[in-house]
């Protein structure tokens, strides 16, 4: 188990005094509701990232702009926090890890190597004994071949690293289909998986504390469009021992990785088993309905358990439905707001490019 942090050295606060600052790597819509919700408890954030003016920035008391290998940026941003964590998961461990020497980070940088590398990250959940699709490394096309005889079509090429939103993947209906996805994946280091008939997909968000105490969230019913999450609806129509194995997979690996804060699990579902997709150690797009679909949403309970706090409960408040605005959606703001009963969320992006996440609206319909 982890040591909560303290607040040494000297001129640090502890962070679970109100009044402390919290630092978030990354300046996107995550950070900004982490930070909303921080603000809520007494906190200010302080954000590092690259770009100026993202969504984060507008609602946090400083921005450090830098390169996440920015030593001198970085080491500046931590003298002014009580604690670090972060919104984007390709942050460098190398960078968490420089920072850990000055101030506590949580999640950890060994949560992040995890997190970042397919082929490490499926490997450590079948390590544990969870289910995971037949998978196989490719580093060139010799390998595609290999591994395509072995786990046979349909398949799904993935990048190992910076894939995210169905971005570097490249599907394979018959053994033809190998040079074009394989190119179509920029020939970089790469995961085979098995494609997998599944009956749907669910998301397990579990928050944990210092302490190693555990709330989670869901299993969260999630539609995807093009890759990218379009609905997410709670309760999800799975049964309950289904339920309970979504719930337990995700609290498995969060133990097993000693984590702290929230961490999002995405998982298929096949017929009562469920087989790990893919994590995210951050909160994530499929708890956005918690806003004001549960008692206490994921970014409360991640600001209270990276800050030593006691968890909130996260019961969700009746049927709760969660809708993306992704690119030109978020023009209809007028009509979405005309609906009283509808919680609409902009993030505050100038510029609506297709498939940006632009904002997202949640309905809460009481039992
Ligand atoms: P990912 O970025 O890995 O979450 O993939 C994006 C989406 O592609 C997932 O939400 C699924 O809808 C689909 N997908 C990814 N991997 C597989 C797989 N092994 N079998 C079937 N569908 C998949």
């Amino acid at each position: 188990m982890r040591s909560k942090p303290t607040g040494s050295p000297s001129n640090r606060n502890d962070p679970s005094s109100p009044g402390s600052t919290i630092g978030i790597l990354g300046g996107g819509q995550l950070g900004r509701m982490i930070a909303l919700a921080a603000a809520q408890l007494g906190y200010r954030c302080h954000i590092f990232c690259p770009e100026t003016d993202g969504p984060a920035s507008h609602v946090a008391a400083r921005t450090i702009n830098g390169d996440f290998d920015d030593e001198a940026a970085l080491r500046a941003f931590a003298q002014g926090v009580d604690i670090v964590t972060y919104e984007f998961e390709n942050v460098p461990a190398a960078t968490a890890r420089l920072l850990a020497e000055i101030v506590p980070v949580a999640p950890s940088a060994r949560a992040l190597e995890v997190a970042q590398d397919r082929i490490v990250e499926k490997s450590f959940v079948k390590d544990l004994g969870c289910g995971v699709p037949a998978f196989r490394a490719v580093s060139s096309l010799e390998d595609l071949e290999a591994a395509v005889a072995e786990i046979g079509t349909p398949a799904i090429l993935k990048t190992r690293r910076f894939g995210y939103d169905g971005k570097g993947q490249a599907r394979l209906m018959t053994p033809e289909d190998m040079v074009g996805a394989w190119d179509a994946i920029g020939g970089n280091p790469a995961i085979l998986e098995a494609m997998v008939p599944f009956d749907g997909e669910v998301s397990v968000l579990v928050a944990r504390g210092w302490d190693g105490r555990m709330v989670h969230y869901g299993p969260v019913h999630n539609i995807h469009k093009n890759g990218i999450l379009d609905i997410s609806r709670v309760p999800a129509p799975f049964s309950e021992q289904l339920a309970a194995n979504a719930v337990a997979t995700a609290e498995k690996i969060a133990s097993a990785l000693d984590y702290v804060g929230v961490l999002g699990v995405e998982l298929f579902v096949v017929g009562e088993d469920v087989l790990f997709n893919e994590m995210a150690p951050r909160v994530h797009n499929s708890g956005h309905w918690t806003t004001e679909g549960a008692v206490t949403s994921q970014f409360e309970n991640h600001v209270r358990a990276i800050c030593g706090l006691p968890l909130g409960a996260t019961d969700p408040l009746g049927h709760v439905e969660m809708r993306n605005l992704i690119g030109d959606d978020a023009n209809q703001w007028q009509e979405l707001l005309a609906d009283p009963n509808l919680h609409v969320h902009l993030y505050g992006k100038r510029e609506a490019r297709p498939g940006r996440k632009m904002g997202h609206t949640t309905r809460v319909t009481r039992a």
